[in-house]
């Protein structure tokens, strides 16, 4: 296959791949420092230091230096009920300075943990922009966790104080955030010491000793002078969405990271100066952080923040695509089943300036991918495939560079920075076409380190042992001739079939390609195969037409069941292993981070019913 962004591509690659050190010290240019590094990398894998002794600030990327346009709008925000501000970077400049000074008198410091509970809304990007002027160490949790993870969460990263709003609203209700964290705070021991509670429009209370409103007239125009991180200190911690298991804790760097994730999205997106970038996610998940605080702002473009749920009404998707008249979507594949499942209706709009929609989080289901496409035919649907130890694509579709040939169902070709292979059980390379477990074979500024692991090794036995020498993603896939990569699914939840293993994506590609299915999921339980379908709509004798099809396709199931929702993670991604243990009769394990746990309860009772 030829074509010329991909020979840059490949020129890129070659670089990255014969010195990845030269590569990513080039890169270092993307943020500004306030000290230069003295090195590019200093040890090896999983534990090298990047940009040694090198200073910069995160928020001083992200703001000060943006202040020759301070009249541009930084952030356009939106809720559910069309409510709408706008903060430009000189008033986002100023919120910064005033938090962070805030919090240097509540005693924020470098180092310190401050967690923040807060929905899509302008403070939250002040706020975390403020602990990282002071250099503290910010850990934003999902809302709506339940009492005993968050509290898991605060001890884990002893986090002394915490920033939150009052309430959201998603979905059309009311949601108490308040309530809640005093609820988790006074029923467990956490080492939260102050709450800051961050008035919406005006009003907030104190209800807990521990408990402080801030007030902005009391420190407006105050100037605090960002503090100098090295590069290596630590920024921000996230929990990984606990697909597979618990979710295990883990920070990234000050620079590297920041500097990673501007390289991928330049590649990914090429986003011009005067873009519009909606990111559609909620806060507790990385992609959130990503968008709003390490990259749209850093590269000085603007931002859409909507507060709620994208499926509330049928439209929101394509009205604010037109209202802001947004270039560039950031968005989860569970956002492009929500599309499906709301019908032609969320897609139909001018959607001209609409020039790519990015998919992350689950492998970009065909048949979805279809459906946008016809409707949104002269938009670029791409695809990143990364992780919370690595947020740098292991491999993607980088039209940023320029245009490459889109393979269907493929998470793309390998991102320069980061080299993927695909390896047996025994640890060799397999040929291209045949199936295997996806690592990482190259290092780069982008890993992440775990938490509470001050020697690396709980680090080096989670992701570095089972194929000595590379990062083992836990997925199966497998490469073409070409050198896509295909992500058929999690390696835990690969289908036994005779002598077949078949990835839970080749099953989930055919049946959401019908149109009366908005998305589904396969599991396997002692060599039978169980599909679960999210209908469009639903129609007597459903299961059998479908079972038909997928025979037809080549695929024997056993059952087909036609629920409602299936059980995901808070950050969208589907728990297939609840499913398999549910029809087993097994233990659930961990669902900490299921997002409505009821779930269980409706999908038991669906199974029971049905035989
Ligand atoms: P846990 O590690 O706790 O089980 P998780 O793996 O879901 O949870 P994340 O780090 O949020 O936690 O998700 C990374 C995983 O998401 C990847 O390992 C991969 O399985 C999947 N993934 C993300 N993006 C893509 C993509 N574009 N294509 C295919 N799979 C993807
Ligand atoms: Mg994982």
């Amino acid at each position: 296959m030829e074509s010329s962004s991909l020979s840059k591509i490949n020129q890129l690659l070659n670089i990255a791949d014969n010195n990845p050190e030269q590569f990513w010290w080039e890169r270092r240019n993307l943020i500004s420092w306030f000290k230069e590094p003295d090195l590019p990398k200093e040890g090896k894998a999983p534990l090298a230091k990047w940009y040694v002794n090198g200073t910069t600030n995160i928020s001083f990327n992200a703001i000060d230096r943006h202040l020759n346009q301070g009249d541009k709008i930084a952030f356009y925000w939106i809720n559910e009920f069309k409510e709408s501000r706008r903060v430009t970077f000189s008033e986002l400049f100023d919120m910064v300075n005033e938090a962070s000074s805030f919090l240097r008198q509540l005693g924020v410091r470098k180092g310190e943990r401050v967690s923040l509970l807060m929905p899509s809304v302008p403070e939250a990007v002040a706020f975390s922009l403020a602990v990282h002027r002071l250099g503290g160490v910010l850990v934003i949790h999902y809302i709506g966790l339940s009492d005993e993870t968050l509290a898991f969460r605060l001890k884990d990263c002893e986090s002394k104080i915490a920033i939150i709003y009052p309430k959201t609203y998603k979905n059309g209700r009311e949601i108490d955030i308040q309530d809640y964290f005093e609820k988790v705070i006074q029923s467990h021991e956490t080492p939260i010491e102050k709450v800051v509670i961050v008035p919406r429009k005006g009003n907030a209370e104190v209800r807990d000793k521990t408990e402080i409103v801030y007030e902005r007239g009391e420190v407006r125009g105050n100037k605090v002078s960002p503090e100098e991180i090295e590069a290596n200190e630590p920024s921000t911690i996230y929990y990984t969405s606990g697909t597979t298991g618990k979710p295990k804790g883990l920070y990234h760097s000050t620079a590297g990271y920041i500097i990673s994730l501007n390289w991928a999205f330049s590649c990914l997106m090429g986003p011009k100066n005067d873009e519009i970038w909606w990111t559609i996610s909620e806060l507790g998940w990385p992609v959130w952080p990503m968008a709003n605080l390490y990259v749209i702002p850093v590269m000085g473009l603007t931002g859409v923040l909507f507060e709620g749920y994208i499926g509330y009404e049928k439209d929101i998707f394509i009205k604010n695509v037109e209202n802001f008249k947004v270039n560039l979507v950031w968005s989860s594949t569970t956002t492009l089943y929500t599309l499906k499942t709301l019908g032609d209706e969320s897609v139909t709009g001018d959607a001209t300036k609409l020039r790519i929609i990015l998919n992350t989080g689950e492998p970009l289901n065909v048949g979805a991918w279809k459906w946008l496409k016809e409707r949104l035919p002269r938009t670029t649907i791409a695809d990143a495939y990364w992780m919370t130890e690595h947020l740098f694509p292991v491999a993607g579709t980088p039209f940023g560079l320029g245009e490459i040939p889109y393979k269907l169902g493929s998470a793309g070709i390998h991102f320069p920075g980061s080299r993927f292979m695909v390896l047996d059980d025994d640890g060799k390379e397999v040929k291209p076409g045949e199936r295997g477990y996806i690592v990482i074979a190259s290092d780069s500024p982008a890993f992440a380190k775990m938490w509470n692991d001050p020697d690396g090794e709980r680090l080096k036995k989670t992701y570095w042992s089972r194929f000595p020498g590379y990062f083992y993603t836990g997925d199966y896939g497998y490469y073409d001739e070409d050198g896509y990569l295909y992500v058929l699914g999690r390696a835990d939840d690969v289908i036994l079939k005779d002598d077949l293993r078949i990835g839970t994506m080749e099953i989930e590609n055919v049946l959401v390609s019908y149109p009366e299915i908005a998305e589904a999921s396969a599991v396997g339980v002692n060599g039978k195969i169980f599909a679960f379908i999210v209908p469009r709509k639903r129609y007597e004798g459903m299961e059998n037409t479908i079972k038909e099809h997928l025979r037809n396709s080549g695929y024997i199931i056993n059952s087909i069941y036609v629920v409602n929702k299936l059980p995901k993670t808070k950050s969208g991604k589907i728990m297939r292993r609840l499913l398999r243990s549910i029809i087993a009769g097994e233990e659930l394990g961990d669902f900490s981070t299921l997002d409505d746990i009821k779930i269980i309860d409706e999908i038991k009772e669906t199974i029971k019913k049905s035989s």
